[in-house]
C-alpha cells in the first residue's frame, strides 16, 4: 500500500545535527584507523580483503539499534528524532512498520535470534553461544566465504565474542565472524592511561603513552573483546603515532565520547579495508536509557539515525558495495511503555507491543519497489531472506523469507 502522506511527506526542519567537536572527531577517526590497522594480517597490509568465490555477488549490511520504541521513532511525535531515516531513506525503502521480537527481549538473545533466524534462549549476557548456526557460519560453510567476509562491529556491552558463531555441531568458531568491540578497547586503553597518569591533565604524558603502548602491543585482545585474526599481535608502526596523538588529545579534552560514533568509524574502515560481504553493525548509545536519562536516550536515537545514514552513504560511495548491497536497519526491540511497573523507557522487559513491536527498513539491491508492508513480520524472518540474497541454500530457520525483497 502507499504510505500515508502525512507520515512520509512530513519534513523535519533542521534535523538538529549536533555539531561534533572537531578534536573528538579527529580522535575517533584516528582510533578507527588504528583499530582496523591493528588487525591487518601482515600479508594483507597492501592487499585488502580476500573473498571466497561462492555466492551471488550480493552483499548485506545489517544495522541493529538497541531498544527503541515506536513512540520515539516512527510515530508522528518521534519522526523528529529520525530525520535521516524518515526524510532521506524511507521513500526509497521497503519498510515494515510492525516487526516483532517474539523471543527474549534482552540484548544477546535478541541479536542472536536476528543472526540465526531462530529464537534463542541462551544466557542474557552472552556466556553461551547461540545454539543454531549464525548466518555467518552458514555463509562461510556453505559457500566457502572467508572469515574476512563476515564481521560484527558492536558498541553493545551486553554482547560477547560468542555472538560470532554458534555451538551447533558441524559449525562453530571455525566458520564464525570477526567480532570487534571498539569501544571496550578504547575505554580500557584510556582508563589504563588515566590510572597510570593519575591525572587528566597530561602531567605524565610519557607514562600514559607507554601504558597505551603496552596495552596495544599486548597481543591478547581477547580480554578486550577482540577475536580478530590470530596474527594480530603487532601494532602497525604507521598508525601508532596517529593513535597516540589521538588518545593524547582525547585524554586532554576529557569530553564524553560516543561509542556508536567509534563503532561507525571502525565499520567504515572495515568496509574500506576488507569489504566484507556480510557486515553487522550494532549501535547502542540508546541504551543509556537504563540510566534513566530520557534526553540522552533520544540523543542516542538521533546519533544512530545519523550514523545509519552515513553507513548508507558509504555503501553508495564505495565501489565494492554500490549497486549490489542490501542494507537492513532494525532495533533489537522496543522499550517498556510509560507508566509500566518496569520504569517505562528505562527497560525492555514488558510483554507488550511497546516492547515487542518495532520496525525494519531495507534499502538497496533487494528493494524492487519501495513501499510500506503493513503485515507483521518477525525478527527471525530476516536470516531466511538474507541467506537467499547471499546465494546460500536455505537455512534451518523458524523464520519465513520476506517475499517483498528480491533475492
Ligand atoms: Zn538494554
Amino acid at each position: 500500500m502507499e504510505p500515508a502522506p502525512d507520515f512520509v511527506s512530513r519534513v523535519i526542519a533542521g534535523g538538529s545535527e549536533a555539531a561534533v567537536d572537531r578534536s573528538r572527531r579527529d580522535f575517533l577517526r584516528a582510533a578507527a584507523t588504528l583499530l582496523v590497522g591493528l588487525n591487518l594480517p601482515q600479508t594483507s597490509l597492501a592487499g585488502g580483503g580476500q573473498h571466497g568465490a561462492g555466492g551471488s555477488g550480493q552483499r548485506a549490511v545489517i544495522v541493529i539499534f538497541g531498544g527503541v520504541r515506536r513512540s520515539e521513532t516512527f510515530s508522528p511525535e518521534g519522526l523528529e528524532n529520525i530525520s535521516h531515516l524518515s526524510r532521506d531513506l524511507l521513500s526509497q525503502s521497503l519498510f515494515y512498520p510492525d516487526t516483532r521480537n517474539e523471543g527474549v527481549t534482552a540484548h544477546f538473545n535478541a541479536i542472536s535470534s536476528i543472526l540465526t533466524g531462530n529464537w534463542q534462549r541462551v544466557d542474557d549476557w552472552g556466556k553461551i553461544a547461540p545454539t543454531t548456526p549464525t548466518l555467518f557460519e552458514h555463509f562461510r560453510k556453505r559457500l566457502g566465504a572467508a572469515q574476512s567476509d563476515t564481521w560484527v562491529v558492536a558498541s553493545n556491552k551486553a554482547l560477547t565474542s560468542l555472538i560470532g558463531a554458534s555451538s551447533a555441531s558441524g559449525y562453530g568458531p571455525v566458520y564464525g565472524a570477526n567480532v570487534v568491540f571498539p569501544k571496550q578497547l578504547m575505554v580500557a586503553a584510556v582508563a589504563n592511561a588515566l590510572r597510570a597518569g593519575r591525572s587528566r591533565n597530561l602531567a605524565d604524558r610519557a607514562k600514559i603513552e607507554s601504558e597505551l603502548e603496552s596495552m596495544l602491543e599486548a597481543g591478547n585482545y581477547e580480554g578486550l573483546g577482540w577475536t580478530v585474526f590470530d596474527a594480530a599481535d603487532r601494532l602497525d608502526p604507521r598508525v601508532r603515532g596517529i593513535i597516540e596523538e589521538a588518545i593524547t588529545t582525547f585524554v586532554r579534552d576529557g569530553g564524553p565520547t560516543s561509542g556508536d560514533e567509534l563503532t561507525f568509524l571502525v565499520s567504515r574502515e572495515v568496509m574500506r579495508k576488507f569489504s566484507p560481504r556480510l557486515l553487522v553493525v550494532i549501535f547502542s548509545d540508546v541504551e543509556v536509557a537504563h540510566f534513566g536519562s530520557y534526553a540522552l536516550h533520544v540523543g542516542g536515537i538521533r546519533t544512530g539515525d545519523r550514523l545509519a545514514y552515513q553507513l548508507w552513504q558509504e555503501i553508495e560511495a564505495n565501489a565494492e558495495y554500490k549497486g549490489k548491497t542490501t542494507m537492513v536497519i532494525l532495533p533489537e526491540f522496543g522499550r517498556d511503555p510509560d507508566g509500566s511497573t518496569t520504569n517505562g523507557f528505562f527497560n525492555h522487559r514488558g510483554d507488550t507491543d511497546s516492547t515487542r513491536s518495532t520496525w525494519m527498513m531495507a534499502l538497496g539491491a533487494a528493494v524492487d519497489k519501495p513501499r510500506i508492508v503493513e503485515r507483521p513480520i518477525r525478527h527471525v524472518d530476516l536470516c531466511a531472506t538474507l541467506s537467499g540474497l547471499l546465494g546460500c541454500p536455505p537455512m534451518e530457520s523458524q523464520g519465513a523469507r520476506l517475499t517483498e525483497m528480491r533475492v
